[in-house]
């Protein structure tokens, strides 16, 4: 099925872009720490499946059109859903649309987890593109990602895409307690990745002092190595001087921090799915 839309290149609230444009709703994939399945449902009036992906089929004249009338910058594609969902295959409308923002001023970023991208290598080599992939761990998490590629592929598609000259990031996120080890998945493709993006999974009620206590030795070791990264908000503000701020603790949240992580996580599954 299609859905049709009034604008596809909007402004964006990730911090680390300008604007986004999200070519399908919905995912295939269904992470099971999905944020942007949560904030969807959220303010959608009616009920749907979040697996039953919908294509904008008009998303290539609103990138048209949108390029035409915004001021350049960076466009996240996607970042409520992912670019190459399965239907991609025969849509072709990631491949259509950037064919058209990678003839613009605009510079792209794209998050995906499929290895479909790898298909488009062809197009976006030493263009105005990044090519990201998250990485939730060195080894698959079928658990957390049970319709998505592992990361093991997700690890070779990367590599690909950088011994072809595509400049590449990794987005570290969810950093998810006791499966997520950034420090080893750094040290293992540092070589094949431009930038870091570090984030964490505060969202679904990971306690902030789980991240409190693992920061410090990892941005030491990160400036130590000169690792080109980013550090998401919500976690610099995890960094010790922002720490040392008061802030109201709920009795949840309490309770929540007294609870091993592993247990964090599984209710968290448990809960919303
Ligand atoms: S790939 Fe991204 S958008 Fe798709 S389900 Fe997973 S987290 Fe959500």
């Amino acid at each position: 099925m299609a859905i049709r839309r009034k604008t596809l290149i909007r402004r964006s609230r990730v911090e680390w872009t300008d604007y986004n444009a999200n070519i399908y709703k919905g995912c295939a994939h269904n992470c099971k720490y999905c944020y942007a399945r949560l904030m969807t449902k959220r303010f959608e009036p009616n009920p749907f499946d979040w697996r039953d992906v919908k294509m904008v089929e008009n998303a290539v004249e609103l990138a048209r059109r949108d390029i035409r009338d915004l001021r350049p910058g960076r466009i996240m594609f996607c970042s409520m859903t992912d670019p190459y969902q399965p239907i991609e295959a025969e849509t072709r409308l990631a491949r259509k649309v950037l064919e058209v923002l990678l003839d613009s001023p605009f510079h792209v970023l794209i998050l995906t987890k499929s290895l479909l991208v790898t298909r488009d290598y062809d197009l976006i080599r030493r263009r105005n593109v990044e090519v990201g992939f998250t990485i939730t761990s060195l080894e698959d998490i079928p658990f957390w990602e049970p319709y998505a590629p592992g990361n093991t592929k997700r690890i070779e598609a990367l590599k690909k895409a950088h011994s072809m000259g595509i400049e590449t990031f990794v987005s570290i996120e969810p950093w998810i307690p006791e499966i997520t080890h950034p420090r080893s998945i750094i040290e293992k493709l540092k070589d094949s990745v431009d930038r870091f993006i570090i984030g964490s999974m505060q969202y679904c009620d990971v306690s902030r002092s789980f991240y409190i206590r693992q920061l410090p030795d990892l941005i030491s070791w990160l400036k130590e190595n000169k690792i080109n990264h980013y550090l998401k908000k919500e976690l610099k503000s995890c960094l010790p001087r922002s720490s040392q701020v008061l802030v109201p603790v709920s009795r949840e949240l309490i309770s929540l921090a007294q609870e091993p992580s592993w247990a964090l996580c599984l209710r968290y599954a448990r809960n919303k799915h």
